[in-house]
Parts: C-alpha cells; structure tokens; sequence
C-alpha cells in the first residue's frame, strides 16, 4: 500500500527551519492496522499529513500503490485523496454550518456522485456509525464523540481503502475514547481497511498490529513481545502481527506473515526499518504507564512551535473545508 523510502520535511519557521521528518523509511501493507505513537512536536503529524498527500515531503519517495505522491501533479494528489484516502482529525474538522449529513455528503462532492445517491450513502454511512436518527443536525448539536462519529463516516463513505487517523480520541473522554477506538476497529476488520493511527495513547496503541515509534522525525519499531506462540519463532523472524485479528483483506495482505514460521527471513518490506542512531534501550517501553508523561515532559523540544497555536490549527487542511456543494 505504501512504501516510503528516505522522506523528509523541513518547515520554515521564522529564518530557521524545523526538520519534522529525518528520512523516515516505512512500509505499510495492504489491511494493516498501524499505530503511530510518541511525544507531541516529534513529526507524527507531519507523517500522516504526507501518507494522505496532504503536503508534500522536501525529499524522499512516498509511494502510495505504486505511484510517487511526491511526484504526482496536484490535480493527481487531488483524486487519490478523494477518492483513496480517509482522514479523521482530533478535532473532528467538521464544517459548523453543515448538517451531519451534509458534512458526510460533502467527500462524495469531488467524485462527482449525483445528488440522490450522495444523500443515500450518506445516510447509510450515518446510520452505520449509529447516527441514523441524528442527520440534520449541526455539529454544535452534537455530542464530541458524535460529532466525531460524523467525521469517521465522512471518511469511509467514499469506501477509501486507506484512514489515516491523528490523535482521533484526543478530544474525548474516556468512555467515548474506547467506543470510538471500538467503531475504528470495526470498520477496519470489516472493511480491509489500511489504517495508520497517530496516537499519544498506549492504550489505544496496543490494539493495533504494529506500532511505530515517532522520535525526533524518525521512526522506528519496537518488537513486541514474544507470545506464547511466537516464542517458538526461529531465530532471524520478526514477529509483526500482535493484538487483534485482522479482517479477510487484511488476512489476505498480511499473508506472507505466516512465513515467519518458515527458517528463512521475512519479506524485507514487514521488516522494522534500521534506525542506528535510535538505540533500542532509547525506545520508550509502552508497557510502562509512566511513558506518556515521562515523554511528555522529557522530550519535548522546548523551542518548537506550539501546536496550541490556533493559526496551526487552522493551517491544518481539511478536506471537507475546502469543498462547496454545486
Ligand atoms: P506531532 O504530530 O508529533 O505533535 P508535528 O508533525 O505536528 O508533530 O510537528 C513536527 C514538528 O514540525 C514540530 O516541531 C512542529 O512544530 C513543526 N511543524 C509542524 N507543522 C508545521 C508548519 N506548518 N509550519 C512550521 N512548523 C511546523
Ligand atoms: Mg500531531
């Protein structure tokens, strides 16, 4: 699905730069689920904003199915994004002026999916996050967990094979969080979804089948921790499935896994990149509940632009921000 090779950002702050992406090396398969996951202001955002083709890298190859989005034209970019690819933002992104169906209709708008039918599957899509009976409402009229309800449908109604999540619980209380994190979990078991999950939250983390370690724009994996049966693996195997059971595409994409029981090496491309300079015992333990605050406050770049900021918030693009209805 993805193959990224060598990408890097740089943004210009002022007459400096901030390197938020180091040359990240990564692979996503087909129906993975992929947690991404560590402190604020280290580039996790800047990552999935590149996997969507929302901007750009300064160098490096992001191939999404085969093609360079780095390369594609904007118009190009354009219709992968509509057509291809999901978002779901912590905050939620939703148009305020919108009903929840209108918000939904409004990724069917740039496919070209006549009035009618958009109006369907948008009640369809409602009606299979639960808000069946909540359409003419406005996101004011919403709770935070339905508005961010409206927002995962808007996602899948375009049947994207991609959803690309960043911090989509942060928002959220913590019963909300789980019934959220449930329904993404749903509709990517259901659907054979590929999903990359930003995360601050171990707990969410856990639940997907690999989870990649975003520190000073780099990413590395952490190997999970041998089960039972994996224990058995021979030497030279990496284990990349933990966690939940995937659904029949991902099944089907993660096919060649069950070559980890075979003695030869996995396929390169389910390999944890090779990051030297991170060392392993650098790698935060997930386990430990005290990871969040200790990287919270240990590692935070104390002159990073603060992501607080509203005028980040509002460069931040949104697909359905920058649609009008005909
Ligand atoms: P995370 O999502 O992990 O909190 P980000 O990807 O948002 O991190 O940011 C990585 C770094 O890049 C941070 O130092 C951040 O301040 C900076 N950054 C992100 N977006 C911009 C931007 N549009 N302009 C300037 N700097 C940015
Ligand atoms: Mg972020």
């Amino acid at each position: 699905m993805y193959k990224l090779s060598g990408v890097t950002k740089n943004y210009m702050k002022g007459r400096g730069t901030v390197a938020a992406l180091r040359g990240v090396d990564l692979v996503v398969e087909d129906g993975e689920w992929l947690a991404v996951q560590g402190p604020t202001g280290h580039g996790k955002s800047t990552l999935l904003q590149i996997l969507g083709g929302l901007d750009r890298p300064s160098s490096g190859i992001v191939e999404f199915d085969g093609r360079d989005l780095a390369q594609l034209r904007e118009t190009e970019v354009t219709k992968v994004r509509a057509q291809s690819i999901g978002f779901v933002f912590q905050t939620f992104n939703l148009v305020p002026t919108l009903s929840a169906q209108e918000n939904v209709e409004a990724a069917l708008v740039p496919l070209r999916v006549g009035t009618a039918a958009r109006r369907q599957r948008a009640q369809m899509a409602l009606d299979v996050v639960g808000l069946g009976d909540r359409l003419r409402h406005v996101p004011g009229e919403l709770s935070g967990g339905q508005q961010q309800r409206v927002a995962i449908a808007r996602a899948l109604v375009k049947e994207p094979k991609v959803l690309l999540a960043d911090e989509p619980t942060g928002n959220l209380d913590e019963d909300t969080r789980d019934e959220i994190i449930g329904l993404l979990e749903t509709m990517w078991r259901e659907r054979g979804l590929t999903m990359v999950l930003v995360t601050h939250d171990s707990t969410i983390a856990r639940r997907a089948q690999r989870i990649g370690i975003m520190k000073n724009g780099r990413l590395s994996f952490r190997q999970p921790r041998p089960s039972r049966s994996q224990a058995a693996r021979p030497a030279g195997a990496q284990p990349v499935r933990a966690g939940a059971a995937p659904g029949p595409a991902a099944q089907a994409a993660l096919a060649p896994a069950a070559a980890e029981l075979a003695p030869a090496a996995p396929p390169s491309d389910l390999r944890a990149p090779d990051f030297p300079d991170l060392e392993d015992a650098a790698h935060p333990d997930l386990d430990d509940p005290d990871f969040e605050d200790a990287e919270l406050t240990g590692l935070e770049e104390p002159d990073g632009p603060d992501l607080d900021d509203p005028d980040f918030e509002d460069a931040d693009p949104s697909p359905a921000n920058t649609v009008t209805f005909d």
